[in-house]
């Protein structure tokens, strides 16, 4: 039997993260947040101070990079650069823009996409990202595409950052996320896209237990209609990376 992986891709401030988390609970499978993973690439890139446009420099960030993924006691998997939880450190607006583009390069993705293939066949998982379903887990029957309208993604996300304490108008919100988008559709590596493999959800008048409680039902259809079964393990191990978790504490990444 193959592991258990269900892929959901979709633009910023569609619900991703909040729902993954509440779907993957309720499969009792890790939760992978592939963002927090470009993120971290993109806060060790502003460490050493490389130029974002220069693909040759952001090779260089990979060379240095010490990235290892970690379950953590709520079943979610927390990105450590060298050898710390990265935890709001990749929230800043900073790092934001910087990982929209260190994403467009073909050598970041690759090594990105490795160990998320890596983590997610050993103990199946609930993968968000924006190629999941396209590239990662082409495989996989288990696709959903989120989306919204610009406004409602816009205002979620304003409320996200107000919580986080840091304010700025949706207006500005609005515009950093239709700039990200347009990076990610219109980049050439794995760009942002749907098609009909994917179930898609459009999330703007949708609460997340609602839109949990349609996929879980498109799983049950899907698994139905299945030759092998899938399954759903019942408790992960820890230590998902070749060698294993770090011993720090740390905060957790959170969207
Ligand atoms: O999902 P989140 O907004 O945290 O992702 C941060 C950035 O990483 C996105 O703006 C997107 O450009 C990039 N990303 C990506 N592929 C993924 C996940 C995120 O290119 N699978």
């Amino acid at each position: 039997m193959s592991a258990l992986i269900v892929a959901i891709d979709g633009p910023s401030g569609t619900g991703k993260s909040t729902v993954s988390k509440q779907l993957a609970k309720r499969l009792r499978v890790p939760v992978l947040d592939t963002g927090a993973m470009y993120r971290t690439v993109a806060l060790k890139a502003l460490r050493m101070e490389v130029d974002l446009d220069d693909a040759e420099a952001v090779a260089r960030v990979l060379d240095d990079l010490d990235l290892e993924l970690r379950l953590d006691s709520e079943g979610e998997v927390e990105v450590l650069l060298d050898g710390r939880a990265v935890g709001q450190k990749i929230r800043t607006p900073e790092v934001t823009d910087a990982s929209s583009k260190v994403s467009t390069y073909g050598v970041v993705r690759e090594r990105m996409v490795a160990l998320q293939r890596q983590v997610a066949e050993r103990n199946g998982a609930v993968v968000e990202g924006r190629d999941i379903g396209s590239v990662v887990f082409p495989g996989t029957p288990y696709k959903f595409y989120l989306d919204a309208v610009p406004k409602v993604r816009a205002e979620r996300r304003h409320r996200e950052l107000l919580a986080a304490g840091r304010g700025s108008s949706v207006d500005d919100v609005l515009a950093e996320i239709l700039r990200r988008d347009e990076r990610d559709q219109k980049r050439e590596d794995s760009p942002l896209r749907v098609d009909d493999s994917y179930f898609r959800i459009d999330t703007s008048d949708l609460r997340p237990p609602e839109i949990v409680e349609r996929m879980v039902g498109e799983i049950r259809r899907l698994q139905a209609l299945a030759s092998q079964p899938v399954e759903i393990p019942p408790e992960p191990t820890s230590d998902l990376t070749e060698d294993g978790g770090s011993e720090d504490g740390g905060d957790h990444a959170d969207d």
